[in-house]
This record gives C-alpha cells, sequence and structure tokens, in this order.
C-alpha cells in the first residue's frame, strides 16, 4: 500500500499539507518511532470541507442509493483483500494484539458490507393527514459530516461512523486519534481505490486542538461526529451548538457486568476477563466492575483471581492477553490512580505479568484484579483505562440496581442470572445504552445500535438507527384538492 507519510487526503488525491510540521508515529510495544503523520491545520481542514461540499455540488449529490451501496460494499471486500496488512499495522499502531486486531479488520469490513446492504432500503414514509393532501418525508443527508475518532479502535469506529454517513449520501471529512492514525488513512486509499468520488472521504490526521478544533468550529460542518473522553466531548457539543449543527458524541464508560447466585459462572468467566483486559482495557465498553451476589462472592472472585494470576502483558505480535498502553502518558495516569487506591489499603488481590523480553520502551502494565471495592471510590466510579477489573458484592437485585446505576456513565450492561423475570427486570432498570443478558459484547454486534446515557454520550450509531442520526428529515405536503 501507499506510503502516507505526512499526507492528507483530500479530493481524492494524497497531498501535502498546507505546513510542513509533522508528528512522530510511535509503537507502543517498544517506543520506537516509525512513521510520521502530517500535522493538519485550520488550513487542511478548510480544504477538506470545501472538496466535500464539491462533490455534494457534483457526482456525489447525484449518486443514488444502490450505487452508494455498491461503493461501500467495494470497499468492503478490498479490506478484507488487505486483512494480513490491516491487521499488522492496527496491532503495531495501536499495541493491540494480533488477533484483536484481525477482528477489528473484520469488523471495518463488515459495516461497510452492513450499510452498503442498507443504502437502498431506508426511506421515509407518507402520513394521513386532510382531507385533499397527499404528506411524504425524504430522509436527506446533512450534507459534510465531521467525524472525529480516537486511537482505540479506529477501523472499527471508522467503519461504523464512516461507514453510516456514506450510507446517507452524506461527504466525511475525518480527523483520525493523532496516537494512531495509520489505519483510518489506509482506509481512505482503499476507498480511493473503490472508486468513491473525489472529496467524498477526506483525512486531515493532526493534533485534536489543531485539525479536530478546526473542525468541529468549522461552520461549513452540517453534523458532527464525535468519539473520545467525555471531556472533548463537551467541548464538541458547545462548538455544535454554536453553530446550530447536530451532534452524536460516544463517549466514555464504566460498565457493570452484575452475576446473580444462579449464574452459569463457567459460561460467565472468560466473559467477565476479556471484557475488562481486552484492548488492555482501553475500550470505552470495557466492563470494568463486576457486582458479585453475596452467596457466590467467594467462589467467584477466586475463579477470577486465577485467571488474572495467569494473564500476560507483552508486545502486540505475541498475541498475549494485552499489549501495552497506548503511551507513557496512559501509563503515567493509570499508576496515578494505582497508587492512590494502594494509598486507600484497597485489595488488590491479583495481578498478571509482564514477559520477561518485553521491550523496556514499551508501556507495559500487569492486568490487576481489585477485590472489595467501595462503590463510591474512584476505582469504581472512573474510567481507567487500563486491565483494571474492579469486583465488588451484593445484597439482593434492589442494590445490584443501584451499584450498577451509580456512576456517572450509562453505555454498556451485563446481567448473569437464569431467571428469566429477572433478566427483565434487570434490563429495564440499568442506566445504559446496551445491554446484554449472559453474554457481553463489548460495544456489540454491527447490527446493534450503540451509544451512551449520561456522561457517556447521546445519539446512535452502529445498525439502522445510525442512519436516521446521519440523515435530516424533509416533510412534504401537497394539497391537490379531491
Ligand atoms: P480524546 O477525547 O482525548 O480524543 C479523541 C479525539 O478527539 C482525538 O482525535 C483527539 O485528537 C480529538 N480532540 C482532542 N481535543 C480536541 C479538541 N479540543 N477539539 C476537537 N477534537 C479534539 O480521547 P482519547 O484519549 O483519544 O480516547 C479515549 C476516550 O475515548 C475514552 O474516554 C473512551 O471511553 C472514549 N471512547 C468512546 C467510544 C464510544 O464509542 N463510546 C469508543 C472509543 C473510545
Amino acid at each position: 500500500m501507499l506510503n502516507f507519510e505526512a499526507k492528507i487526503l483530500i479530493d481524492g488525491t494524497w497531498i501535502n499539507p498546507a505546513s510542513s510540521e509533522t508528528l512522530p508515529v510511535i509503537d507502543p510495544s517498544d517506543g520506537n518511532e516509525f512513521s510520521r503523520i502530517a500535522r493538519g491545520t485550520a488550513a487542511d481542514i478548510d480544504r477538506a470541507v470545501q472538496s466535500a461540499q464539491s462533490s455534494l455540488a457534483g457526482e456525489w449529490g447525484k449518486t443514488i442509493p444502490v450505487e452508494r451501496g455498491r461503493l461501500l460494499q467495494k470497499l468492503s471486500t478490498l479490506i478484507l483483500e488487505n486483512e494480513d496488512e490491516l491487521t499488522e499495522m492496527e496491532a503495531r499502531d495501536v499495541g493491540k494484539p494480533l488477533r484483536q486486531a484481525r477482528v477489528d479488520v473484520k469488523a471495518c469490513a463488515r459495516y461497510f458490507e452492513f450499510y452498503g446492504g442498507a443504502a437502498d432500503k431506508v426511506h421515509g414514509e407518507t402520513i394521513p393527514y386532510l382531507e385533499g393532501y397527499t404528506v411524504l418525508t425524504l430522509r436527506e443527508p446533512h450534507g459534510v459530516t465531521g467525524h472525529i475518532i480516537p486511537w482505540n479502535y479506529p477501523l472499527q469506529i471508522i467503519g461504523r461512523t464512516i461507514g453510516g454517513a456514506l450510507t446517507m449520501g452524506n461527504a466525511c471529512v475525518l480527523k483520525p486519534g493523532e496516537e494512531a492514525s495509520q489505519t483510518a488513512l489506509m482506509v481512505g486509499e482503499l476507498a480511493r481505490q473503490a472508486g468513491f468520488p473525489p472529496g467524498v472521504f477526506n483525512i486531515v490526521p493532526g493534533l485534536g486542538e489543531e485539525a479536530g478544533n478546526a473542525l468541529i468550529q468549522h461552520p461549513g460542518i452540517n453534523h458532527l461526529s464525535f468519539t473520545g473522553s467525555t471531556e472533548v466531548g463537551a467541548l464538541v457539543q458547545q462548538a455544535a451548538a454554536k453553530n446550530a449543527v447536530p451532534v452524536t458524541l460516544e463517549l466514555g464508560g464504566k460498565s457493570p457486568q452484575v452475576v446473580f447466585a444462579d449464574a452459569d459462572l463457567d459460561k460467565a468467566l472468560p466473559f467477565l476477563v476479556n471484557a475488562s483486559i481486552q484492548n488492555c482495557g482501553q475500550t470505552c465498553s470495557a466492563a470494568s466492575r463486576v457486582l458479585v451476589e453475596k452467596p457466590i462472592y467467594e467462589k467467584l472472585t477466586t475463579m477470577l483471581m486465577d485467571r488474572f494470576q495467569n494473564l500476560q502483558s507483552g508486545p502486540a505480535f505475541r498475541d498475549l492477553s494485552c499489549g501495552p498502553l497506548i503511551s507513557p502518558e496512559q501509563k503515567k495516569r493509570l499508576e496515578k490512580f494505582l497508587e492512590e487506591a494502594k494509598a486507600d489499603e484497597l485489595n488488590f488481590a491479583a495481578e498478571g505479568k509482564i514477559v520477561e523480553d518485553a521491550p523496556s520502551g514499551g508501556n507495559y502494565v500487569k492486568p490487576l484484579l481489585i477485590r472489595d471495592v467501595p462503590p463510591e471510590h474512584p476505582v469504581a466510579q472512573q474510567e481507567l483505562f487500563g486491565p483494571v477489573l474492579a469486583v465488588m458484592p451484593f445484597e439482593d437485585e434492589e442494590q445490584s440496581v443501584e451499584l450498577a446505576n451509580s456512576t456517572p456513565f450509562g453505555l454498556v450492561s451485563g446481567v448473569w442470572t437464569q431467571d428469566g423475570a429477572r433478566q427483565f427486570r434487570m434490563a429495564k432498570r440499568l442506566k445504559s445504552g446496551q445491554v446484554f443478558i449472559n453474554n457481553y459484547g463489548a460495544g456489540g454486534g454491527v447490527e446493534l445500535p450503540f451509544g451512551g446515557v449520561k456522561l457517556s454520550g447521546h445519539g446512535r450509531e452502529k445498525g439502522f438507527e445510525a442512519l436516521y442520526g446521519f440523515s435530516v428529515t424533509k416533510t412534504i405536503a401537497i394539497q391537490h384538492g379531491e
């Protein structure tokens, strides 16, 4: 594939950005620089927005839904044809174990496949109204959509956000996370090869406070899709308010899994472990809290401790339980949380290992299980973004709901019980965008609407529902007489 070093994708062409300044691309597994990306500026964003506007006024604006769908599906095929190369790059750039990176490549392809198939199946309605009238609605694109994504799941998030926006006929400007932009650029090249008209999908890498800020402030943007932290999400919402544009915020989480005494523990165990350490815990929908009913608390905690003791962290290409954290800053942030937890005498019950030959420049941490965590402690309340699982007991169903809903977040919840009536009661009472019963899919499937409540954000991506968010309803009332 192309060498994107320091280029930006505008109008279907890889060009030099306005400034010659670049940013390093660091491999989190060893701390070495392996490439450089453009440090995009407001001038580049402006060019990207103009290019998107031209595509809407030109060929893309006239492309019928079935043709849009075919282009999306062509892109899906190309992603799968380049699966190995994308997998290796995602593993290297994010520090993600290879098999997890491969899952992300397949998910990215699946989004474009799903949305390609949906493009000609979204339609408006006719509405019964007054005598002598016919009323109908059209679903129209917003126009130019701005997309800001984080570094932790570039491929998956591109699939869901760019896939949804293109399906509805929008033209996109993407600002990937500065810590991991490589696969975003690769997907941009594959979109070019798939034959999308110039200007439909523009990519400007760079810093959040520069390129990102220019994107959210740009008056030519008609819709914003932001995935990232709650703090930056608030800035995005302010900018969206200033320009009166709709915004989707996919933010952080502190998701719980609630385990009742009648649960199938052998079935639950791998989900309880994996959902907390996937991508080294750097997952918005990581289930970083496990709430356990008292009669099985000791038994399940012991089972979890056994598993945690056998987890290993090491380079992404070793394909172990955990890779490194994304950056030394992220590692310091996590260590600070853990020092405070230690000072508060929290019970560090079990930890995994860092493999002996892990490069000293990598940002490795040991997977950690903390038991008996007080529900109000920061370890039980805040997103740590590391492989740390907080375990705590509860008395009864009432208290489990209270504890599960006790954080400022509400992204995903898991419930483990054989009792059918309780499954429904819990699903209704838990305050989160998704609830999984007797399973847990961090983030869920491509088909399943996803998004948060409370500080986890608002708006939905994934599934068909995303397509309503990426379009605007126009009502047409025709008075034709009787
Ligand atoms: P972040 O908010 O720091 O950065 C996300 C993106 O915003 C990056 O591209 C960054 O460059 C950009 N940005 C930063 N400052 C900006 C500004 N002032 N204006 C415009 N853009 C700006 O988040 P992060 O550390 O990269 O990612 C981790 C966070 O993302 C976690 O909180 C995680 O839970 C969340 N996340 C949520 C989802 C979801 O779907 N809900 C998915 C993945 C990650």
